[in-house]
């Protein structure tokens, strides 16, 4: 009998667990064939989530939870999940009911059935979404995807049961910046793309403001391009050249023309253009050498406070 592993990262998610428990427990109990076991992972809730953890795992034994020392954000909460699962087919979800447990049958046969390694899920429509948040969304999937070799999808979302191969070649991957859109479409292996319809989540706020994703679409290119750091250089190089046959066209008009003084304007924008230049450049050098510098000092992406299996105190 195979086993499913639902790994479920949550953060203040205490209004959307109990329906979200009812909905894969629906989910679960019509699929008679399989076993299934479910992580949540409280990433350092301040709500009751993890007191309405521990009251699901005393209830019901599939129930596994870990609880971080701290928020460690979702990525973290999501590597937790997948070093902790035991199962054939691991399914990573959101507590707010946005990605519908209902696609969990199907999911589970295109890959035991399939041929297919993984069943990812991306939304048809961005509805329900400020127009400004999908134009930068939209030009994020362009431009990340023209910059790196890992294909990243345009509205796919976290959602997907992937088999154990694909698991543990996504674990085989430490890096400490984690950019799991990245890291799936990077490992490779057969996806098959389900598509449906963007659901309101049921119950509490997204965590997700501008400046967050806006700071983690950044996270993303640097974590899976160097293209930026060949920009700047480009820049550099065209600029050199440009300023060369500059300075040749006005030394032959001073030779022949004799005006030395005039052209202080200019002169000023080209030094603030250049310094401007210099500027962008040093900044995306640091923040390459950022990452490297979080990267070598090989911290843990997470630290776990208790489990199901720690005593109870
Ligand atoms: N989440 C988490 N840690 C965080 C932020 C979010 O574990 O620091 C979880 C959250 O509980 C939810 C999932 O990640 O289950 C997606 O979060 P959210 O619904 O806020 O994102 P959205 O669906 O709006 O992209
Ligand atoms: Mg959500």
């Amino acid at each position: 009998m195979d086993l499913i592993s639902i790994v479920v990262p949550c953060y203040n998610e205490q209004e959307a667990l109990p329906p979200f428990y009812k909905e894969i427990n629906k989910v679960a109990a019509h699929m008679d064939s399989v076993k299934f076991e479910f992580i949540f992972i409280d990433d350092g809730s301040k709500d009751k989530t993890l007191s309405m953890l521990k009251y699901l795992h005393k209830k019901d034994e599939r129930v596994r939870y870990i609880s971080f020392s701290r928020n460690f954000g979702k990525e973290a909460g999501m590597l937790a999940g997948l070093e902790a699962a035991k199962g054939d087919f691991v399914a990573v979800m959101d507590a707010d009911l946005q990605d519908p447990p209902s696609l969990l049958p199907k999911m589970y046969n295109i890959v035991r059935n399939g041929g297919y390694d993984c069943a990812g899920t991306r939304r048809s429509t961005r509805e329900g979404e400020p127009p400004i948040r999908s134009f930068f969304a939209r030009m994020f999937y362009k431009i990340i995807n023209k910059m790196s070799d890992a294909d990243i999808v345009d509205g796919a979302r976290d959602y997907r049961l992937m088999s154990r191969q694909m698991v543990d070649a996504i674990l085989a991957m430490k890096e400490y910046n984690r950019f799991s859109k990245g890291i799936f479409g990077w490992v490779g292996f057969k996806t098959k793309w389900l598509e449906y319809v963007n659901t309101q989540r049921v119950a509490g706020e997204t965590k997700w403001s501008f400046w967050k994703l806006f700071k983690y679409s950044m996270e993303g290119i640097m974590a899976f391009s160097t293209t930026p750091l060949y920009i700047s250089s480009i820049m550099g190089f065209i600029i050199c050249v440009a300023a060369f046959i500059l300075a040749c066209f006005y030394l032959i008009k001073t030779l022949v023309y004799g005006d030395p003084t005039t052209g202080f304007p200019s002169l000023v924008c080209i030094i603030l253009f250049l310094g401007g230049i210099q500027l962008i450049g040093i900044g995306v050098v640091g923040m390459y050498l950022s990452k490297t510098y979080l990267e070598t000092k090989r911290r843990p992406i997470y630290i776990i406070k208790e489990t199901e299996n720690s005593k109870e105190k």
